[in-house]
């Protein structure tokens, strides 16, 4: 299971106030948007001690509370043009799920979305069945906001497809 040894001296603001901050905002203040700890993406190539690693799908890395972003981006999405740097980690979870994402964390200290991006059994993730097991029984608890957050997902990506 991934360390967290984050102490309170790293949180930047205060939980209240990172919270009311937009996701792009949040990556802006190098903030973590479900941990709301330091992301300190800028350490790409060095990420022992960041808090973020890779996963098994390139370019994507996440941070020591589970939070997925695309460290990596290519021109046009296309991994043989050249990487575009100094681009913003861009958070690859629902955002209508955040709240509860956070609230997950904040109540169990165990890995948002575990395994997410990596290959069963991966070295890159050696999340426990335990992990698993707190996730899935969490969300299951707050099914009712689960579902909520995910029509409310599922309205705003329809009325940008129609
Ligand atoms: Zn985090």
């Amino acid at each position: 299971m991934t360390e967290y040894n984050a102490t309170e001296e790293e949180q930047l603001l205060t939980n209240e106030e990172l919270a009311a901050l937009p996701i792009e905002e949040l990556i802006a203040r190098n903030a973590c948007v479900v941990c709301l700890r330091v992301l300190d993406a800028g350490a790409i190539g060095n990420f022992i001690g960041s808090g973020l690693a890779w996963t098994d799908t390139h370019g994507i890395a996440r941070h020591r509370c589970g939070a997925t972003y695309i460290i990596l981006h290519y021109e046009n999405d296309d991994e043989n043009k050249s990487r575009a740097f100094n681009v913003p980690p861009e958070f690859t979870g629902i955002p209508e799920l955040l709240l509860l994402m956070r609230r997950f964390w904040q109540e169990t200290h165990s890995i948002v979305s575990p395994g997410a991006y990596c290959f069963p059994g991966s070295s890159y993730s050696n999340d426990t069945d335990e992990n698993v097991e707190t996730w899935n029984s969490w969300m299951t608890a707050h099914n009712t906001e689960y579902e909520a957050a995910i029509r409310a997902f599922e309205a705003r990506r329809d009325a940008v497809l129609s």
